[in-house]
């Protein structure tokens, strides 16, 4: 990728979502002048399905980007290396922060207004309202148009990397009214009062807004009759229809709906996000043998009026997904802000058409970022936006590309995109599918043998590989810090 035009911008990057706003603000902390180019605008017609409004880095789903311990969660390690990296999308998370045990849950509009206000004010980034059709010539490209790219585009790609689209289904989770609850019947908690408010975590704004000190989660209780019925219920529900051009899609496993994990077992969902563990309901003495199951709800909003049942992404038509979550305890005159529903997800087969640093093979000026690539999540998006901005600066800038190691979860993440991860590990990887940053992705810890004779396990484990992610993700940003 070399720098060829001087006129309007260096670099074009195309989608203002998580990847495409955090690459656009990290090339202009270079020094590139951009030119972001989104397709969403004041006209409702112009979003996508799962967009409702024209803010750069809108989250479309949950508002959580997931456990924030680095030693306890690869998420959270990935979280600690982009706050190293002056990540845009991890500054305003943090700035808009939600109680939620150790997830990092934000205010979602707040959040992505915040995202908007520093894009458009940006001296080097040109924010434009546009719709791009065709993949750009010459000039250094990015392209973020992630897992709902507008249908033009998308066919551009398929054409250009002569590969199938690949695609896998996503659901999105119900979001309800907090005063339409029977708060009688429910009682707040984190699971093993693990809040994050008892952090002392508060901002300024929730402090003001006295946020109570009760637990991060509304818990709904379960007992086992309770839970059978709610699950037949599940079962015997009606769904939205599949299209003959969606059959052959696959689920992701990471974001199952409610009604393909009851279909899998009647007892599924009560090791998944029904589990009762860590909890007690106050309003039953008898709650270590009626609590047979849960439904838990995580606020949405910063005024907590907005609560997301957790985990219960669905493609039950809006009819019975009424019908079946009234029955729950305390849910019966509930209010949904909104209704959960399915969409077709698209990503391209990177190993295969990218090289490692997220070019498209065939076409030397143009790099991908985002869920468009492969990876699942909003955090592993703005990641791999993240790291296609500092490879194209790089380029752009005449600077040596570095990958970063794989013992960091930037590098773990991008051995995963490069199909390196295969060589590396000598892992079986039967086919590509979207991944999120798990321990899985991180090298084995064993150095030497005496550590392989110790076998470090659990917790442990997690809290070292950990340790070694900072060391070597640390080598890694003198480096490139140094070749700059
Ligand atoms: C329905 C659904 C629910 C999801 N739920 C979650 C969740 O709960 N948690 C989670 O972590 N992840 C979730 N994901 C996955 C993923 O994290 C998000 O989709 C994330 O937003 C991906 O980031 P991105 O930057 O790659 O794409 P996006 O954030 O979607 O950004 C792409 C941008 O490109 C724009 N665009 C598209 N085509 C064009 C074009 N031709 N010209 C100009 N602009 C264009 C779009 O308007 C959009 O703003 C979900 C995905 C979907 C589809």
């Amino acid at each position: 990728m070399q720098k060829t035009n001087t006129k309007n911008e260096d670099i074009i990057i195309v989608g203002a979502g998580l990847a495409g706003s955090e690459a656009a603000f990290q090339c202009a902390q270079r020094g590139l002048k951009v030119s972001l180019f989104e397709m969403r605008n004041e006209n409702p017609e112009s979003l996508t399905p799962a967009h409702k409004t024209s803010l750069c880095a809108e989250l479309v789903c949950s508002n959580s980007f997931r456990n924030s311990n680095p030693t306890t969660s690869a998420v959270g390690i990935l979280q600690r290396e982009m706050i190293a990296c002056n990540s845009l999308i991890m500054k305003h998370a943090e700035n808009n922060r939600l109680p939620a045990g150790s997830a990092l849950a934000v205010d979602r509009n707040k959040f992505a207004a915040s995202v908007n206000e520093e894009i458009s004010k940006h001296p080097l980034i040109n924010l434009q309202r546009k719709k791009i059709d065709d993949l750009p010539k010459n000039i250094p490209t990015i392209i973020a148009t992630g897992p709902l790219t507008d249908s033009i585009l998308a066919s551009k790609i398929q054409k250009l990397t002569q590969q199938n689209n690949l695609a896998f289904f996503d659901a999105i989770a119900p979001l309800v009214y907090y005063e339409s609850l029977d708060h009688s019947l429910l009682w707040k908690q984190s699971r093993y009062n693990k809040s994050f408010i008892n952090n002392e975590n508060l901002n300024n704004a929730e402090k003001e807004n006295n946020v109570e000190n009760d637990g991060d989660y509304i818990n709904v209780p379960l007992d086992k009759n309770q839970y059978y019925e709610f699950i037949n219920n599940i079962k015997n529900a009606e769904t939205h229809p599949i299209h003959t051009w969606e059959k052959n899609t696959p689920y992701f496993e990471g974001c199952l709906p409610i009604e393909v994990m009851a279909e899998r077992g009647v007892e599924t969902l009560r090791f998944g996000p029904m589990k009762p563990v860590g909890l007690k309901n106050p309003n039953d003495e008898n709650s270590r043998h009626n609590l047979y199951a849960v439904v838990q709800l995580r606020r949405d909003d910063q005024q907590g009026r907005l609560w997301n049942i957790v985990g219960f992404q669905t493609k039950m038509t809006y009819k019975e997904q009424i019908k079946i979550l009234k029955t729950l305890p305390g849910f019966k005159n509930v209010e949904f802000a909104r209704l959960g529903g399915l969409h077709r997800n698209t990503f391209v087969n990177a190993p295969q058409i990218l090289n490692k640093f997220l070019t498209i093979k065939n076409q030397p000026n143009i790099k991908l970022a985002g869920q468009i690539v492969g990876v699942e999540g909003y955090l592993e998006s703005a990641a791999i936006g993240l790291l296609a901005a500092i490879f194209a600066a790089q380029e752009i800038l005449n600077q040596k590309n570095i990958m970063p190691p794989i013992q960091c979860a930037l590098g773990a993440l991008m051995t995963h995109v490069s199909g390196e991860r295969k060589n590396k590990l000598s892992t079986k990887i039967p086919e590509y599918q979207p991944m999120n940053i798990n321990f899985g992705l991180l090298p084995n810890l064993v150095e030497n043998q005496t550590q392989k004779k110790e076998k470090i396990r659990g917790k442990e484990k997690k809290a070292r590989l950990a340790e070694v992610a900072e060391k070597h993700f640390a080598q890694w940003q003198a480096e490139i810090n140094t070749s700059a």
